[in-house]
């Protein structure tokens, strides 16, 4: 399983769906997509192979900025209902995640009893959280970072918004993530080698860190609000 992102200035589709191939020996029973343009957000995903997901995806919807996800199942059977990206009731926010959330149940009947829930995943909670917070009045960021201070287990998040899709946000704990850094271009990756196509820069990302990320910035903070400043670093791997 693995997560990928892009914002720049290239059509964002083939880069997401050539860096789930780089992904693929990671193991994952689904996959998906969505794409950001000023018509907003448009997901696509699909059970099964990366080849099955080329087949859904509308090549006529252009967009410089996009998530895609790997999944292996760990809630809810492998299908097209539960496969990733998972959309806010109200299709504002659009999230991918890898890992595990070990409280989701207990979240889910704490804040989320008038929800109606589309999937059966750990995931969908998340997105959810990030809509009702944001509802109640807080920005995006806090409601971002109050959301991933309330979950218990791992994570490797990419969140999209479509009232914004200039900006991803993106969450770590306990899963792998990379942000990979260009010229009017940043890139998100579980690995590195899934991201060669655009960038060999890459900054590591700490547990409990989110990144606000850009075309021309990446922005790293703590949960609790801490901006922190990293380096880049040369990814020497073969693409
Ligand atoms: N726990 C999530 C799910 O089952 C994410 C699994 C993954 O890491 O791909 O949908």
């Amino acid at each position: 399983c693995g997560i990928v992102g892009y914002i720049g200035t290239e059509d964002a589709k083939e880069i997401l769906l050539r860096g789930l191939e780089k992904l693929e020996y990671r193991g994952y029973d689904s996959a998906g997509i969505a794409v950001a343009n000023d018509n907003g957000v448009h997901v696509f995903k699909e059970k099964g192979r990366i080849a099955s997901l080329r087949d859904v995806v509308d090549t006529t919807v252009d967009g410089t900025v996009g998530i895609g996800h790997t999944r292996w199942a760990t809630h809810g059977v492998p299908s097209k209902v539960n496969a990733h990206p998972h959309q806010s009731t109200t299709e504002r926010y659009t999230l991918v995640h890898n890992g595990v959330i070990e409280n989701y149940e207990q979240l889910k009947r704490e804040h989320l009893t008038n929800v109606e829930l589309k999937s059966d995943t750990d995931t969908e909670i998340i997105v959810q959280l990030v809509e009702k917070f944001t509802a109640e009045g807080k920005s995006i960021e806090d409601a971002f970072r109050h959301t991933l201070s309330l979950l218990k287990g791992s994570y490797a998040i990419a969140l999209l918004d479509n009232e914004d899709t200039d900006t991803v946000y993106v969450g770590k704990n306990k899963s792998p993530l990379l942000i990979g850094v260009g010229d009017d271009v940043n890139v998100i990756a579980s690995d590195a080698m899934a991201m060669l196509q655009v960038t060999n820069q890459f900054v590591e990302i700490m547990d409990e860190e989110i990144v606000i990320v850009t075309r021309e910035s990446i922005t790293i903070k703590t949960l609790d609000g801490t901006v922190m400043t990293r380096e880049p670093y040369t990814a020497e791997l073969d693409a």
